[in-house]
C-alpha cells in the first residue's frame, strides 16, 4: 500500500501571470516502484531529471511567452 503515489509540480510566471499544474505518478507500490517521465507543461518550457528508480524533479523552467524562469514548488497528492 503506497499512499504517496503522485506529485504534483506548479510552475508560476509572475511577469505573465500564468500558473500551471503537471502531475507525476509514481507506478507499483513498495520496494518496487518507479516512476514516470515528466510530463510536457504547455505555458512552459521545462527540463526535468530522469525518471524510473527516482523521482523526477524540475531542473530548469522557462516561461515560453516573457523568456523568463518560472517558480516553481511541489506537493504531494491529486492535482
Ligand atoms: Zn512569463
Amino acid at each position: 500500500m503506497g499512499s504517496i503515489d503522485q506529485t504534483v509540480h506548479k510552475l508560476d510566471c509572475t511577469l505573465c501571470n500564468i500558473t500551471e499544474e503537471q502531475s507525476v505518478l509514481e507506478k507499483g507500490s513498495g520496494w518496487r516502484s518507479f516512476w514516470n517521465e515528466g510530463p510536457e507543461f504547455s505555458n512552459f518550457v521545462v527540463s526535468w531529471s530522469k525518471g524510473g528508480d527516482l523521482e523526477p524533479t524540475i531542473l530548469g523552467a522557462e516561461c515560453k511567452v516573457c523568456k523568463k524562469d518560472a517558480l516553481n514548488s511541489k506537493r504531494y497528492g491529486a492535482l
